[in-house]
């Protein structure tokens, strides 16, 4: 988020790599598990103080739960899911495991309410990235809290997160708040890859545990610190742009290398990709970033660019104004489909010129565009019957959540308790999240990052040195726990 890209895209349904999942594992876990000390007791924190201890236990647990390393592949997510299970089962919150292949592991709990209100999903993945220690200044799996941070691969994505959430729960948990609405604790495995044994599993094999829900947070938010301890906007994530991933191929005659033939493949293919990387693909305002432009030029310092994105229509007629807006990577890949050319293959040897030449495209497209027609636009660039353009698999539409819902209008809330001029503001991301599978179940999906970050904070993601402070830390377990409150709580 970032804009980072979230990568991994996950088949719809699962396939046959994994074997049958085991039958649901309920009770304590085989393994001891030792769990930090409760800092606070049966009541929600009121004051700074008790804040505090509630964000310190918080720091512990996302020490410990960083210390698992889930690096994905393999992702040996069932550890991660006991470890939360027994987290769980000391306050008295029954979780049960889905294991959909070796080592692979979804969890699932619900705290329930009255039933007033239908249930809201809170979705972590438990997965994490490869990080490669030589370039750390810190072990990424040691669970290092040092300088007023908490150190590791995950701290930002998403297992500090994932902690705000777990949290959330204990506080309603323990202090035993009447509830109106179940609340599901949803971790899964598997969305740095996407291999279908996570939220696609879910929604695929088990969406009768959560398809009457009404809400669900995610990541895919972002509250972006002003870096001097205020925050600059809050940016809720409604709406994510739709992988459209495509093999680009090329027909000719083989031969030897040797002997140049006019319908060489590799050549045509060659040809087929210049057109296509020289294709400008149209501007588009999408409502969502025209509306989000618009509030973000309240807090842009340029006058300059303030004036274009109060008014994106007009500023992308002006070609000045377009090219300096389109220079920046993210708001480009917020105004059009891209298509980013990423693989190549043509012969295994120097001397043969192969029969064909392959190429995959990844493609993204705005909310509301139709993929045969894109397609269509691109098999007329390309403009070469010997060359076929064909999706590598199944994809979705980019999906959307409105802004008009209770919790839309409760973190807008929070927001405003803190700072009533606080900026509230919804984003779409370029990359995508899980939040697709339960979009399309008709549950209202929102990425929430409560974290205040700084741009160079967010470098972490799925980088070198990845950490969340304390602060940080602290202030995410109090957004959540209000913003969850208002919504849940009788
Ligand atoms: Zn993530």
């Amino acid at each position: 988020m970032r804009r980072r890209a979230l990568v991994g895209l996950c088949s719809l349904c699962v396939v046959g790599c994994v074997r049958p999942p085991r039958p649901s594992l309920m009770g304590p876990s085989s393994r001891p598990v030792l769990l930090p000390p409760q800092l606070f007791r049966a009541a929600v924190p009121k004051s700074d103080a008790e804040w505090r201890a509630a964000g310190q236990e918080a720091a512990t647990l996302l020490s410990q739960y960083i210390a698992i390393n889930t690096t994905n592949p393999p992702g040996n997510e069932l550890k991660a899911a006991e470890w939360l299970r027994a987290v769980l089962g000391r306050e008295g919150i029954e979780a049960q495991i889905f294991e959909p292949g070796p080592g692979k592991a979804n969890l699932f709990a619900r705290v329930p309410g009255d039933g007033t209100g239908r249930p809201l999903i809170f979705l972590n993945h438990m997965d994490v990235v490869l990080a490669s220690p030589e370039y750390w200044k810190v072990d990424p799996f040691g669970g290092v809290v040092q300088d007023g941070y908490v150190w590791g691969r995950g701290a930002l994505d998403m297992k500090g997160e994932a902690i705000a959430q777990l949290m959330t729960l204990i506080i309603l948990k323990r202090a035993g708040v009447p509830l109106k609405r179940d609340i599901i604790f949803l971790a899964t495995a598997d969305e740095e890859i996407g291999a279908g044994v996570g939220a696609a599993w879910i929604a695929d094999r088990q969406p009768g545990l959560v398809k009457d829900a009404e809400f669900l947070l995610n990541e895919g938010g972002l509250t972006r610190s002003d870096g001097h301890g205020g925050v600059e906007f809050y940016g809720i994530g409604t709406t994510e742009k739709s992988p459209f991933w495509l093999d680009v191929t090329a027909y000719g005659t083989a031969g030897h290398g040797s002997r140049p033939t006019p319908d060489n493949p590799v050549h045509r293919l060659v040809r087929a990709l210049r057109r296509i990387a020289d294709w400008q693909t149209p501007l588009t305002v999408t409502p969502a970033v025209e509306r989000s432009f618009r509030d973000l030029a309240g807090v842009e310092r340029d006058t300059t660019v303030r004036r274009w994105l109060s008014d994106i229509r007009t500023a992308l007629r002006d070609s000045v104004a377009a090219r300096v807006i389109t220079a920046d990577l993210t708001y480009n890949a917020l105004l059009r489909n891209t298509i980013s050319i990423t693989g190549l293959k043509g012969s295994d040897k120097t001397n043969v010129i192969p029969p064909v030449a392959t190429a995959a495209i990844d493609v993204r497209l705005l909310p509301g565009q139709d993929p045969a027609a894109f397609l269509a636009d691109l098999t007329r660039v390309v403009g070469d019957s010997a060359v076929t353009i064909r999706p590598q698999g199944p994809n979705w539409p980019a999906t959307e959540s409105s802004t008009e819902t209770e919790m839309f209008r409760a973190i807008t809330a929070v927001a405003h308790t803190r700072d009533p001029h606080a900026l509230v503001t919804m984003l779409m991301l370029p990359g995508f999240t899980d939040s697709h599978y339960f979009r399309r179940m008709g549950i209202a999906s929102y990425g929430l990052g409560p974290f205040p970050l700084t741009q160079g904070d967010s470098r972490g993601v799925h980088g070198n040195d990845e950490r969340i402070s304390l602060d940080a830390l602290r202030f995410g377990v109090r957004f959540y726990y209000d913003v969850v409150s208002r919504v849940a709580a009788k």
